[in-house]
């Protein structure tokens, strides 16, 4: 690890600075039809269902429609249809469809602009339930997949501390956000996990930890956690992962090569874990050490 790496884990307020946000709060509301304006509505109308967590910057600020301005930021962005928060629910309905009914979930879900963490050339298909490819041969995970995985290491139990392996562009990480307390993601790819870094900080969500490193090895510093979330499929589950669960904690991870599955391993016991398989799954490969 070089000198720079030991600065993690980040808390992400860190990154965006405390000082800023006060900062901000004594401007003005910023009035301007953006991306944010979206997400605080959709969390206005989500907040009811939300329990974990909400974000502070933007559901405190009142979302009001005034000429967009120019912002460095938004700009690529801002395109009136896709920031609808009609259009996440309509995306929202479909997994639920699909059957996902923990409605923790489908809230976080329908709170995060999507749209946010892909790139504007294709921000177009941000609410379609597709993988999308963020770069360094990579994909943003399927909405449905993304909420079917929380849903089922959640299992309707309140999640203290939770780990993602697979930062990717972040997205996931911002879901979990809102249904754990505390949310540790791990990126093997540097310029990925500097990716995420910069897509979750207009955010200001206070509960994430991104870290640059492998996965495989999980967080040993700040096991066990009570859910571990695999973003990629490896052959099997690194053993490593197994002990950073807290006994009854739950982990969900696609594994296997050309025919993936999800499977569930559930720590039952000090040395006992229960595994079973689920559904088909496509996920991109889990590969050891760090770029
Ligand atoms: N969580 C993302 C999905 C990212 S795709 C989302 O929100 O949609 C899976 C990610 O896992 C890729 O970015 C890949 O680089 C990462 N990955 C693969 N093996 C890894 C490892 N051993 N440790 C950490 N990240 C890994």
């Amino acid at each position: 690890m070089t000198a720079k790496d030991k600065r993690f884990p980040l808390l992400l307020s860190s990154v965006v600075g405390q000082g800023k946000r006060s900062d901000d709060r004594s401007k003005p509301a910023i009035k301007t039809e953006m991306p944010q304006t979206a997400m605080r509505n959709a969390v206005r109308h989500a907040a009811p269902k939300i329990g974990a967590h909400s974000i502070p910057g933007l559901n405190t600020t009142r979302a009001t429609k005034t000429t967009p301005s120019p912002s460095p930021n938004t700009s690529s962005h801002s395109s009136v249809p896709l920031v609808s928060a009609n259009i996440r629910k309509a995306m929202v309905a479909k997994v639920a469809q699909q059957g996902v009914i923990d409605s923790l979930v489908l809230g976080a879900l329908e709170a995060i602009p999507r749209h946010l963490f892909i790139e504007s050339g294709l921000s177009g298909q941000a609410y379609i339930d597709a993988s999308l490819p963020i770069g360094h041969h990579q994909t943003i995970s399927k909405p449905y997949i993304v909420a079917r995985m929380i849903e089922i290491m959640r299992n309707g139990a309140e999640l203290k501390n939770v780990l993602e392996i697979g930062t990717g562009c972040g997205y996931q990480a911002a879901v979990l956000s809102l249904v754990a307390k505390e949310v540790y993601s791990i990126e093997r790819i540097k310029a990925l996990h500097e990716l995420a870094k910069n897509n979750l900080r207009p955010m200001r969500i206070p509960n994430i930890r991104l870290h640059y490193g492998d996965g495989m090895l999980g967080l040993p510093q700040v096991a066990p956690f009570d859910g571990i979330i695999l973003a990629a499929a490896g052959l099997q589950v690194p053993q490593a992962l197994l002990e950073q669960l807290t006994i009854g904690g739950r982990l969900i991870a696609p594994v296997g090569a050309g025919n993936q599955v999800l499977q569930l391993i559930e720590r039952v016991a000090p040395l006992e874990w229960k595994s079973s398989i689920l559904e088909q799954c496509h996920f991109v490969p889990l590969r050891q050490g760090v770029i």
